[in-house]
């Protein structure tokens, strides 16, 4: 999406502006390039939950090897735009109407996630006269140290204090089957007739900017499961690493180093040979960068020596800044409309808090941040927000109206 694209968008609304721009043609030449980029051995599936809209899944269908999904709601998003595109369910509470919900919609993989997870969807197949295959999803006892450590810019890192990496394994979550107790599992598998174990499932952290840490983390995943095929005389099919390559939101000209990453992960396969493909289920790697979010400023004020902005729009529409809690990057876009006989509230040269409509001090989108100007009736642009957006926010808080939602196509919208 150019420039021109927003600016055509503003001119052509009269209302306050507050809306979500996605823009299908760069998303798919994205995910294009990344499935060019990664080793032949490995699968490339997007986990709807970052985005799930439909043209969105449309857009990548094809594109990708399938969709990652964690619930029977997303099996269902996936199947409404396919009956036959691959998924992989994942999540820890999958319950009995799930899992009997994923066989039905032929899900090609579920990861399994504990032992009465396991026990239960055997249970479930058998009744059926299945047999499902699955991964056993790791919580691996320890992640490489490396993961939050300073490394050179060229692995496309730089130590970012205030942007936090979520972990789900490596330490106590309630993700996985801890690694202490994959033996046990992988023995019971081979005994339970409505299960059959294609391999292993590890996804371990969340938003991880560096490309170095991030191989190194792949790495540490095959020792495991070669580990574990020589002890049970195993082969696996399928090593899924997850997903968790990041964005960088503090500073997006510093990306995660993607041709770096994948020319050590050729350089592994190379080296190492597993038997295995390797899989990737990635969200905000794929969908970040396919969405806008705008919000005209309504208001800008000084209180206690500090500026605000006021929008119309916020966290209930793009929680994502609040809940990683970092300042969100945006730009300005500029509006010389003025309709009112009086004089226009502005911030010159100065930092400014971008501040939602919602009755509460928690909703900033980022604070004091930098402008040049910034006038009531401009509109701000928040870059990176295609993935975990508007679906991971509460929408209905305060019950303003919630933002239109447009899908540009080479500038064209769509519908
Ligand atoms: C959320 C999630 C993903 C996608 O994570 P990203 O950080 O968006 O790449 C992949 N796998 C599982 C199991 C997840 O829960």
């Amino acid at each position: 999406m150019n420039l021109q694209h927003l600016r055509n968008y503003l001119e052509s609304r009269t209302e306050p502006v507050c809306a979500y721009l996605y823009d299908l043609a760069h998303l798919r030449q994205r995910v294009d390039m990344l499935r060019r980029s990664l080793p032949l051995q490995c699968k490339l599936f997007y986990a709807i939950k970052a985005n799930n809209d439909a043209l969105i899944l449309q857009a990548l269908l094809n594109r990708t090897d399938g969709f990652e999904v964690a619930s029977l709601g997303e099996i269902q998003r996936v199947r409404a735009i396919d009956g036959d595109v691959p998924i992989v369910f994942g999540g820890p509470g999958k319950t009995d109407a799930e899992l009997e919900g994923a066989l039905e919609q032929r899900v090609m993989l579920i990861h399994v996630e504990s032992e009465h997870q396991l026990r239960r969807l055997d249970w479930i197949a058998r009744r059926r006269n299945l047999v499902a295959d699955i991964l056993l999803r790791v919580n691996p006892a320890h992640v490489p140290p490396c993961m939050d450590a300073q490394v050179s810019p060229e692995a496309g890192c730089r130590k970012r204090p205030q942007q936090a990496t979520l972990r789900m394994g490596g330490q106590a979550t309630q993700f996985g089957i801890e690694e202490a107790q994959i033996p046990t599992l992988i023995e019971l598998a081979q005994t339970l007739p409505g299960v059959r174990l294609k391999g292993l499932h590890i996804h371990a952290i969340s938003n991880n900017l560096n490309a170095q840490a991030h191989l190194a983390l792949v790495e540490h995943y095959f020792d495991l499961a070669e580990a574990w095929q020589r002890r049970y005389r195993l082969v696996f099919e399928c090593l899924n690493v997850g997903g968790g390559i990041g964005v960088n939101y503090a500073d997006p000209h510093v990306p995660f180093h993607w041709e770096g990453f994948c020319a050590g992960l050729s350089a592994l396969i190379a080296a190492r040979r597993p038997g295995f493909q390797i899989v990737f289920e990635c969200g905000r790697f794929i969908a970040a960068d396919c969405g806008y979010y705008l919000a005209e400023v309504t208001d800008v004020k000084t209180n206690h020596g500090k500026h605000f902005a006021i929008l119309r729009g916020g966290s209930h529409h793009f929680r994502l800044p609040v809940s990683w809690r970092h300042n969100h990057p945006f730009m300005v876009l500029a509006r010389d409309a003025w309709p009112y006989p009086f004089s226009r509230p502005a911030v010159h040269d100065a930092p400014v808090t971008l501040c939602g409509e919602l009755c509460t001090p928690k909703d900033i989108l980022a604070r004091d941040a930098h402008v040049e100007r910034l006038r009531t009736g401009d509109c701000v642009a928040f870059l990176l927000a295609g993935a975990y957006g508007w679906h991971i926010s509460h929408h209905d808080f305060l019950s303003h109206p919630h933002p239109e939602r447009v899908y540009l196509d080479n500038g064209m919208e769509r519908v």
